[in-house]
């Protein structure tokens, strides 16, 4: 049995479809958390952005570089959070790679992606230099 989002994908559970290509799809949150709260998914099940292929994350971003200014006119946003849990312990529950759009409107009191973080550590200067090189040397 595939997730929740391949039987969407296979038509094996109704959705909002907002957008489709060979490769990605995009369709309205079932539990939105503003009017236009869409979803956009690599067709093929990846479970982390880590696992998508360079030419289906290509293809993802394009759906996503066209959906935002679709959904945030659509609703008549101020603007958007655009986001991906990637990962169970960063909040992912649908094990299917899926950027959240989410539109944002002035006054709406949402805050911005800042609030994920616990509490702010505080790291010295030369932990991050190691870190940026740690980075840098598998980019
Ligand atoms: P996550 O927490 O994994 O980043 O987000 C999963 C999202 O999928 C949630 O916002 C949830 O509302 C949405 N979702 C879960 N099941 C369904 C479904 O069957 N249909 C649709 N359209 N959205 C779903």
């Amino acid at each position: 049995m595939g997730t929740i989002f391949t039987q969407i994908v296979e038509g094996e559970i109704p959705a909002r479809i907002v957008y489709e290509d060979e490769t990605t799809v995009a369709f309205l949150d079932a539990n939105p958390l503003a009017p236009g709260h869409t979803l956009v998914i690599p067709k093929e099940e990846y479970e982390r952005l880590n696992d998508v292929p360079d030419d289906v994350a290509t293809e993802l971003y394009a759906t996503i570089h066209r959906l935002v200014p679709a959904v945030e006119e659509a609703v008549d946003a101020d603007a958007s959070t655009v986001a991906f849990n990637n990962g169970e312990e960063a909040g992912q529950e649908v094990p299917h790679v899926h950027c959240h759009i989410v539109p944002r409107f002035e006054g709406d009191g949402g805050g911005p992606i800042h609030g994920i973080a616990g509490e702010a550590p505080d790291i010295a200067d030369d932990e991050l230099d190691d870190i940026a090189d740690e980075i840098e040397s598998r980019s």
